[in-house]
């Protein structure tokens, strides 16, 4: 009976008191000396695995669904608590950001910098896609038939190039309130744009707005870094929910096509984006590798430039020592507007669709397909699969059948993960290239 007491007292010891006493201080000390950019990766690492475990093994759906959804929302958290903070962000960062280039005597070389790097970099990587395409050529032998069944079930909303400028067009002039309410990115950065050159202009009139606007981006970044604490767990859960529903059978029917664009979007974001880095700015891409890594496993479990917006500016202003106005203007007008890696699949994607139907496209055609998938990039919002829906006009434009997105959906998500980082590396580059650019007096 004594014996039975005294297990009961060490039992409860070890469950309660040992917990409380011991272990829990324990954990949380050990947590404490990782760094964040270390518990970040570990999380990752541990989303991936549990996303195989409870995906594909024998395991009873009846055991890892709880599982599954607890992980799901454990990432929805995280990504809707980035969502939240995004708007204000974006309308604070880029007021101020051009509110305060004003001390900078270079600043009228910032907006032809930015223009001139994101379309060279955007064509570049349309036309990577495009040659490697052209060489491997991934859809030929493959049967459209195979998917048949996508393609039957897919509603196409047609979108014509003119279609497109009429919704751009809407989308970027408009009510700044109805913008932010909408969650309409571009409509946010159009009025700030507007709002930061009236501050510049209006000089001593409108100091105080320019304190506030000041004050406020400081109060959104205090909070990133809060949600930043989240992201670890945040990010086990994304890549757990992502791995776990992965469509393997789909994915190993088109492995040739992924395994090119997937070579050819690292190729550009390991290659050409950091050679242009290092060629300009002279700073070293292992360097900027480290300082960005936390935004980019960011971008690769978010798949949304905009979300990863907060932890992207917080690496280059605080890691990469970029000058806070560049990054604040530069960041957010790039996570719009500056996609490369949406560029370069949305090109190399018309072409999969082209060999799959057996048809050829010709050099203007393949010219067409570059421009609209260029201007694709830039109306696509920098939100999960974005890319998906202006991918229907790039095969409008050369007569590709639309349906064909259906097959291109169902392996998105995975796809999205790469090309997303490469989005907000292609714009992080952009910043030190405009910084280093603008600075230097007998660049231009
Ligand atoms: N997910 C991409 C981004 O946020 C956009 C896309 O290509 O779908 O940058």
């Amino acid at each position: 009976m004594i014996l039975d007491e005294k297990k009961k007292i060490s039992k409860h010891f070890l469950y309660t008191k040992a917990w409380k006493m011991v272990y829990y201080p324990l954990a949380v000390k050990m947590m404490m000396k990782i760094s964040l950019n270390t518990q970040i990766f570990l999380g990752a690492l541990l989303g991936l695995a549990l996303g195989a475990i409870l995906g594909h093994t024998a395991l009873p759906p009846q055991t890892s669904a709880p599982f599954l959804s607890g992980f799901d929302l454990l990432g929805k958290i995280f990504i809707n608590l980035l969502k939240m903070i995004v708007i204000p962000l974006v309308f604070t960062s880029i007021t101020a950001g051009i509110a305060n280039l004003k001390n900078s005597p270079h600043a009228k070389r910032i907006w032809p910098t930015l223009i001139f790097y994101s379309l060279t970099t955007t064509a570049l990587a349309a036309v990577t896609g495009l040659t490697a395409m052209n060489f491997i050529k991934p859809g030929v032998g493959l049967d459209i038939h195979l998917f048949k069944e996508n393609m039957d079930s897919f509603q196409i909303h047609s979108l014509t190039l003119n279609g497109f400028a009429h919704s751009f067009v809407d989308a970027i002039f408009m009510n700044p309130v109805a913008a932010m309410g909408q969650n309409n990115i571009l409509g946010v950065v159009v009025f700030a744009v507007f709002l930061g050159i009236a501050i510049i202009i209006l000089g001593e009139k409108s100091q105080t707005v320019l304190k506030v606007i000041n004050e406020l981006f400081e109060i959104t970044m205090t909070i990133v870094r809060w949600i930043m604490r989240l992201a670890p767990l945040g990010i086990m859960g994304l890549l757990t929910k992502l791995v776990a529903q992965a469509n393997t059978q789909l994915l190993f029917v088109l492995s040739k096509y992924i395994l090119v664009v997937v070579g050819s979007t690292l190729f550009h974001g390991l290659i050409t984006l950091p050679l242009i880095l290092w060629l300009i700015t002279g700073i070293s891409p292992w360097k900027f590798f480290l300082a960005m890594k936390e935004a980019f496993i960011t971008a690769f479990s978010t798949s949304s430039s905009t979300a990863t917006l907060p932890v992207s500016l917080r690496c280059i202003t605080e890691n990469l020592k970029v000058d806070a106005p560049i990054a604040r203007f530069v960041l957010p007008v790039g996570a719009t507007l500056n996609m490369d890696g949406t560029a370069m699949y949305e090109a190399m994607a018309a072409l999969f669709v082209a060999n799959l139907c057996g048809a050829h496209l010709s050099l203007p055609a393949q010219t067409t397909v570059v421009l609209t998938a260029m201007m694709a990039s830039i109306g696509a919002p920098g939100i999960p699969s974005a890319g998906m829906v202006t991918m229907i006009m790039v095969l409008q434009s050369v007569g590709l059948p639309a349906q064909a997105v259906a097959i291109l959906i169902a392996i998105d998500r995975p796809l999205d993960t790469v090309r997303t980082v490469v989005n907000v590396e292609g714009d992080c580059i952009g910043a030190c290239v405009v910084q280093k650019i603008a600075a230097s007096a007998d660049f231009l």
